[in-house]
């Protein structure tokens, strides 16, 4: 039932072998252990650069895979397959890539090398308490003094905010500046004074991802951490950097559904209930026909993304559509997921029940779907 993707070749299906094989080795089964624990295995992330399933769209001169986003593509898929979501190495790569387009070239020979290697672990450090959505809001600010910057303020609501050794933290560096006046600081925090973690935050599912807060009392990092050299260019980097964060949470949507059907097929075949697998009820029948139909709708969308994101075609507009729809539709097709496996859909130890319960955020992180419409409806005139 599942489709070969056009991009697939035989190199990426032996790739993929390799990754699945890891990821059922060696998260799978830490998985309840990380989701316990409220993050996963520091550890994991040396492990993922070993094995160079990390920044595998960076190129090989700065330490990286020298691959595309097939490679990234495969590896989202088998983790989100899995349901293993705290993992957060979509961050990671995006962190990577901020650092690919728009740093200067000492700074991507400082940083990208040891991203691919696991020794720093990169977040990405936008929102904060008074300002999600509209991001012009943001009030941690970095003055310039000299040879470093000196920041203060917070953040929250960050993804691999505990382990996190290479922050993408966007700032005010100009506090007058009604627009913009905006930038991003690359700061790394292993013992740096005035940085503190705050709480791990208490969440509905993703439960092994480390979302915390950040807090910057007088932090201060070199002036050359600033990203691309330049102060107030903070916003355009975002904005061009942001269709690539969408892809992934899209594509995360995509294999969580795939995954979630397989399980639910597997289900209903084996659950009996007045004398037959509930898969022979005309109703099963009939929601897992829809279901598939609908999956493999959003594997084609997916799909046609990633080959746009390959030519260099992959714009804002279809970026936005492919981030709504496919979290709405992702969470539409897990809720059914659960309701085919009864009460055992509603326990943690079933992959539906997790799945469900992570879908809930991909509908609100890397911009809501509200704000993904209105990016949507400006494009339309
Ligand atoms: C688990 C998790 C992980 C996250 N990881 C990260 C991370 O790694 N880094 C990071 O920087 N942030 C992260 N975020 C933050 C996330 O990106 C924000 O929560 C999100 O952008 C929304 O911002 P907000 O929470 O302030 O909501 P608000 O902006 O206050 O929005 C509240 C509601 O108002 C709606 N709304 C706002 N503006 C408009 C509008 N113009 N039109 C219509 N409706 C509107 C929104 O759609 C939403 O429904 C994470 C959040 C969660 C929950």
């Amino acid at each position: 039932m599942s489709q070969t993707s056009p991009w697939m070749d035989d190199e990426l299906e032996t790739f993929r072998d390799t990754v699945a094989r890891f990821v059922e080795t060696e998260m799978v089964p830490n998985d309840a252990r990380w989701r316990a624990q409220h993050h996963v295995d520091r550890e994991i992330w040396k492990r993922m650069g070993e094995m160079g399933f990390l920044c595998l769209d960076i190129p090989d001169r700065y330490g990286g895979v020298g691959g595309d986003f097939r490679h990234e593509a495969v590896v989202y898929e088998e983790l989100c397959r899995r349901g293993i979501s705290g993992f957060a190495n979509g961050v990671h790569s995006i962190c990577a890539n901020y650092v690919l387009n728009h740093g200067t070239e000492e700074q991507k020979h400082r940083w990208l090398p040891r991203l691919a290697s696991g020794d720093l672990i990169g977040a990405i450090a936008m929102t904060e308490p008074a300002a999600g959505s509209d991001l012009r809001g943001v009030r941690t600010r970095a003055v310039r003094e000299g040879e470093v910057y000196r920041i203060n303020g917070s953040k929250i609501f960050i993804t691999n905010g505990s382990l996190a050794t290479l922050l993408m933290l966007l700032v005010k560096t100009d506090a007058e500046a009604r627009k913009g006046g905006m930038s991003l600081i690359m700061v790394e925090t292993e013992g740096l004074a005035g940085y503190r973690v705050g709480r791990v935050l208490d969440k509905m599912g993703m439960q092994a991802q480390d979302t915390a807060e950040l807090f910057f009392d007088d932090v201060r990092v070199p002036a050359d951490c600033l990203l691309g050299g330049a102060e107030g260019h903070g916003m355009h980097q975002m904005m061009a950097d942001l269709p690539y964060e969408r892809l992934i949470v899209a594509l995360a949507a995509v294999a969580a559904m795939e995954g979630g059907l397989e399980a639910t097929l597997a289900y209903t075949r084996g659950r009996k209930a007045f004398g037959q697998a509930i898969a022979e009820f005309q109703n099963t029948k009939f929601k897992l026909a829809e279901l598939a139909t609908v999956v493999k709708i959003a594997r084609v969308f997916i799909d046609d993304c990633i080959a746009k994101r390959l030519q260099g075609t992959f714009d804002t507009t279809t970026a936005a559509m492919a981030k709504w729809w496919l979290t709405d539709t992702q969470q539409k097709v897990l809720d059914e997921c659960v309701q085919l496996h009864g009460g055992y859909g509603y326990m943690n130890e079933y992959l539906v029940c997790r799945m469900f319960a992570d879908s809930r955020v991909q509908r609100i992180y890397g911009g809501t779907n509200e704000i993904m419409k209105e990016l949507i409806s400006r494009a339309l005139g």
